[in-house]
């Protein structure tokens, strides 16, 4: 039986038939999930109840219904497709960094899923200690791709997590928002996300001691307030976040710089190689378009035709 009255709540975490909760007090609430819920996800906005009894488990809370999402990221799947990860996500800081290697397709890659999700992507610079040490060439190469990401219109940021530079200026963009961090391995996205929350560890093992679910610590996703203000959805499945399949014209939508050319095409079914009448090569000879973007396109395109996902037909 129910008795309390209905709550407003944030998923922090969910484990199989659990959640964790923050309501809106603050307060962290474990709950079961009720079987009408048919899909939860960290940062899905609830309506909670409290029991008048603990359940055998000593759960005293349950969530009834899950408000309509803002925004949803997704991972493929091997058996399901596609699974959701995380709801309500305002955008993803894309890390890059000169080492391993700075590399604007990989760039290109993580903008054009952030386009495809609808979620505001921010360029994260990291490691600009090092900046001051490498080849004039790749600096140049640096400096100009970053301002023709700026010109596009994404915001683009350098930060140093390990020499603690530019951290005023994240904390500014991370306020009011909630945000997660996405990049290659290595470019330093744990050390980021230790810079923004000193005591990650502490609270990760809190939630686990008290759910006695903790072998599903590392593959759910988790909500931290941050001390600095703003939300933070963290998790190795949120990070390895990537584009997968998508359509051709759906890839070219998601570059924004070419939706003013898009229909412009003489034939089309353009694939904007070396089409007759083709408004993006057209574009790109006059230097409307930067040739490295029409480029990079085209590599996308060519991954996806190569390794096309087959869909997991048994289970
Ligand atoms: P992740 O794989 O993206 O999570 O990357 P890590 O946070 O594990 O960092 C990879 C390596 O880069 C580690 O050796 C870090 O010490 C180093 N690193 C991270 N941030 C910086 C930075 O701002 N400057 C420098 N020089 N090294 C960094
Ligand atoms: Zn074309």
């Amino acid at each position: 039986a129910t008795t309390g009255s209905a709550e407003a709540g944030v998923v922090i975490s969910r484990f199989g038939q659990q959640a964790i909760i923050a309501s809106e007090s603050g307060e962290t609430v474990r709950c079961h999930i009720r079987r009408t819920v048919e899909s939860l996800v960290c940062g899905d906005e609830v309506v909670w109840r409290r029991l008048d009894q603990q359940a055998e488990d000593s759960v005293a809370a349950v969530i009834e219904a899950v408000q309509p999402r803002r925004s949803l990221l997704s991972r493929p799947d091997y058996y399901d497709g596609v699974k959701p990860v995380a709801a309500n996500i305002d955008q993803i800081l894309v890390v890059t960094s000169v080492l391993p290697a700075f590399s604007t397709q990989i760039i290109d890659r993580y903008l054009v899923a952030c386009e495809d999700i609808d979620i505001e992507p921010v360029i994260v610079l990291n490691k600009a200690d090092l900046l001051a040490d490498i080849e004039p060439e790749l600096l140049e190469h640096i400096t100009e791709a970053l301002a023709l990401y700026k010109r596009i219109g994404y915001r683009v940021l350098q930060v140093s997590a390990k020499a603690q530079q530019g951290m005023a200026d994240l904390h500014q963009l991370l306020r009011n928002q909630v945000s997660i961090v996405v990049g290659q391995s290595g470019v330093g996205k744990s050390s980021l996300v230790n810079a923004l929350l000193p005591n990650i560890d502490a609270e990760v093992n809190v939630i686990s001691e008290n759910s006695g679910l903790g072998q599903h610590t590392t593959t759910v996703a988790t909500r931290y307030v941050l001390p600095q203000g703003g939300v933070l959805i963290d998790s190795p499945g949120i990070r390895e976040f990537a584009l997968w399949h998508l359509e051709p014209e759906r890839v070219a939508w998601c570059f924004v710089d070419f939706r003013p050319f898009l229909g412009l095409c003489k034939f089309r079914d353009c694939k904007h190689l070396d089409d007759p009448g083709c408004a993006l090569q057209e574009a790109a000879a006059t230097g409307e378009l930067a040739e490295a973007r029409l480029y990079n396109f085209h590599r996308i395109i060519e991954s996806m035709t190569l390794k096309k996902p087959s869909r997991a037909t048994s289970r």
